[in-house]
């Protein structure tokens, strides 16, 4: 704007006002920025004036003062044609933009036409209006529609499944399509969409609507609905209906009465599953079964886990009660089964008791031993495993009273050995070397037996075979030690053959001198204080030579090896008493067997002596030995000692009754022997001296 010079102010100056900084340009009394015109003051260079305010710029003389100014007043008039053709173009261009946005032809611009309005006021700078703003709005929304509609379309192609959009989404694309003010030729691809996916609604819908569909009709809508790329309402109850649809099946499946039967753990997933299933009629009836089944198995489970654990055994009528309960369960029972393999072993337990108990004879030990470790095994009451093992004490207190009757204290035999002949009597080595494992604590018992193995122990007959056998062995070999014996020199008599083979005592020193002592069976020497000798000779000190004061009875004392010495010698009595017991015992022990056959030894050879006693030959005899007697105890102990303390004392009775004792010899040789050195009491059996190491070998005390 052009002002007249001020009053007195004659100097001007050109001054371009747009490149001064905004505080160098500044009125100092009222701050307004000047563009065209101000007054300025040589001698006060900092500071300047509006033309309303020239009063106020300084004090100094007015010709100090100067006028700048920006434009001649030639300028002005071009400048305004300038700015009257810009508004113009700029009134143009606005109005081909309303149109456009107005639709004020009725005809839709397409993107590129807007687009060019848009670089147009670009190009000439049109100052920001609300117009602009406007059309540049339009294009980003029909930028975003574009790319919207090209997403749907790649993504119904892609078949991707990233971000649908809803079917209500689709909708208000297109009506914003239709309402932007640009003409889209993808709104015809939208239309296309829409109009598929609304069929594919309505199809949707009537499957929905006529339940129940079939799964694969339900299957193929599914998928055919995730091919559109649109989500529709409808699909996520198609997904429901299929994943019932599933589940039910799978349901059926687990429970269908001819499968195979699931376990409890697939139940329990299956239930799992159905807790994630969309609720039906039919879905909650399924899990509702699937529970009480559940349930109930669980039950049962408990139950036989409680019958196969407790203390307190249940009989096989109560498992039988609880696997019939369970047959109907149509699932796998682990625990169930484990009762059901248990009763079966229990009821065959029974069928083996029932015949073993209904056999011809009395079942044996052994077999009662091992039913009774099955039944205690076993998980159920079984009535009969206390019978049985009443039975089985009562077997076992039997040996026990047998052992106590018969074996020595430490012995080194069982009580089977001890009752059964020994058939290796002539190996004296073998005894020997038994005697001293024992007595080195080496020994451990031979499970064999007169050739007999445990089965055959089992057998009554073969056990009496073997025992028969055992004797005729026995009387053999026993023959032939004492032969072998016999021969060997006596220590008591200094000996001239010196190679033949000497007595071994059990120290394994040759015995000699002072002490020694004949076996009255085997007939070897031993030394008086390595073996144990019989009670009656314990005191005075055994000896057969150097004791000049024994008793007349003591000479016929007999004393037995330790070799020869196998067990005590229980008196008959005693023996039938144990008897009777075994006959009670409803068990059978090859122990019995052999005291049978031990005894009927015993017996036979009993009546074989009482015969061959009673004959004429015998008769006299004795009444000849209790002649002797009368002279002996007449006479004074010294010379009594000197005639009859020796071995040799025997002879002249032996000479004198040589038929007798051959026929007693028989005795031995037809295979028994009884009595023993404890027997021979005074006045009693003075009359078998021949027989006696007959009688010694047996264990029975006559
Ligand atoms: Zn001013
Ligand atoms: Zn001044
Ligand atoms: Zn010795
Ligand atoms: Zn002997």
């Amino acid at each position: 704007m052009w002002v007249e010079h001020p009053q007195g102010v004659t100097e001007a100056e050109r001054e371009a006002f747009e490149l001064l900084p905004d505080d160098e340009r500044q009125c100092i009394k009222c701050k307004t920025t000047c563009f065209l015109s101000a007054l300025a003051c040589y001698d006060c260079p900092d500071g300047l004036v509006c033309l309303s305010h020239i009063n106020d710029l300084c004090k100094c003389s007015s010709s100090r003062q100067y006028l700048r100014y920006r434009y001649t007043l030639d300028e002005l008039p071009t400048m305004l044609h300038k700015l009257k053709i810009r508004a113009e173009s700029f009134d143009t261009w606005a109005n081909k933009v309303r149109v456009a946005l107005e639709v004020e032809d009725g005809r839709k611009r397409s993107f590129e036409e807007l687009r060019a309005l848009e670089s147009e006021a670009r190009e000439r700078r049109f100052p920001n209006s609300e117009l602009l703003q406007r059309l540049k709005n339009c294009l980003s929304e029909v930028e975003a529609c574009i790319a919207q509609v090209l997403g749907l379309v790649s993504g119904q192609v892609a078949r991707m499944d990233t971000p649908q959009l809803t079917l209500t989404e689709l909708r208000v694309l297109l009506e914003q399509m239709g309402s932007l003010p640009c003409a889209m030729h993808q709104i015809g691809d939208v239309k296309d969409v829409l109009e598929q996916v609304e069929a594919y609604q309505a199809e949707a819908r009537e499957a929905l609507a006529t339940l129940p569909s079939s799964p694969g009709l339900l299957r193929s809508l599914l998928e055919r609905g995730q091919q559109l790329g649109i989500e529709v309402p409808e699909a996520h109850q198609l997904q429901q209906q299929v994943e019932q649809a599933q589940w039910l099946d799978e349901v059926k499946q687990a429970l269908a009465p001819s499968a195979h039967r699931g376990s409890l753990v697939i139940m329990q997933g299956l239930l799992v599953m159905g807790a994630k299933i969309a609720s039906s009629p039919s879905v909650d009836k399924a899990r509702a079964e699937l529970q009480e089944l559940l349930t109930i198995a669980e039950r049962w489970e408990e139950k036989a886990h409680f019958c196969l654990e407790a203390r307190q055994k249940h009989p096989p009528a109560t498992l039988e009660a609880i696997i019939r309960e369970t047959e109907n369960i149509p699932v796998h029972l682990p625990n169930i089964q484990a009762l059901k393999e248990a009763l079966t072993k229990a009821q065959a337990w029974i069928a083996d008791v029932d015949e073993i108990q209904n056999g011809d004879h009395y079942p044996c030990l052994d077999d009662l031993e091992g039913l009774v470790a099955v039944g205690r095994d076993l998980p159920v009451g079984l009535e009969e495993l206390r019978q049985l093992e009443l039975q089985v004490l009562t077997a076992h207190s039997w040996r026990e009273k047998a052992s106590k009757t018969f074996l020595k204290k430490n012995s080194c035999y069982t009580l089977l050995e001890v009752l059964c002949p020994c058939a290796d009597a002539g190996s004296d080595s073998t005894k020997r070397s038994r005697w001293m494992e024992k007595a080195l604590g080496l020994y451990q018992c031979d499970t064999e037996l007169l050739g007999l193995s445990a089965q055959d122990l089992r057998d009554p007959g073969s056990v009496i075979v073997a025992f028969k056998e055992g004797e005729q062995k026995e009387k053999e070999g026993i023959l032939q030690l004492r032969r072998t014996n016999s021969a060997k020199p006596s220590p008591l008599a200094p000996s001239l053959m010196a190679s033949s083979p000497t007595s071994i005592c059990v120290c394994g020193q040759v015995p000699a001198g002072v002490g020694v002592l004949q076996c009255d069976l085997c007939q070897d020497w031993f030394h008086g204080q390595c073996v144990s000798v019989p009670h009656l000779l314990t005191s005075p000190k055994p000896s057969l030579t150097s004791s000049p004061l024994l008793a007349w009875w003591e000479w016929d004392t007999k004393f037995l090896c330790p070799l020869c010495m196998r067990s005590r010698r229980p008196r008959l009595e005693t023996i039938l008493a144990l008897l009777v017991a075994l006959q009670r015992l409803p068990v059978r022990l090859p122990e019995g067997e052999a005291l049978q056959c031990l005894t009927e030894r015993a017996i036979g050879w009993q009546d074989r002596a009482r015969k061959a006693l009673a004959s004429e030959d015998v008769t006299a005899l004795l009444r000849q030995l209790a002649e002797l007697r009368q002279q002996l105890q007449a006479k004074p102990r010294p010379e009594e000692a000197s005639v009859y303390t020796s071995a040799t004392a025997c002879d002249p009775i032996r000479e004198g009754s040589g038929n007798n004792i051959s026929k007693v010899q028989g005795l031995l040789e037809n295979g028994d022997s009884v009595t023993s050195p404890e027997n021979m009491a005074p006045g009693k059996g003075s009359g078998k001296t021949g027989v006696v190491w007959v009688g010694c070998w047996l264990n029975i005390t006559e």
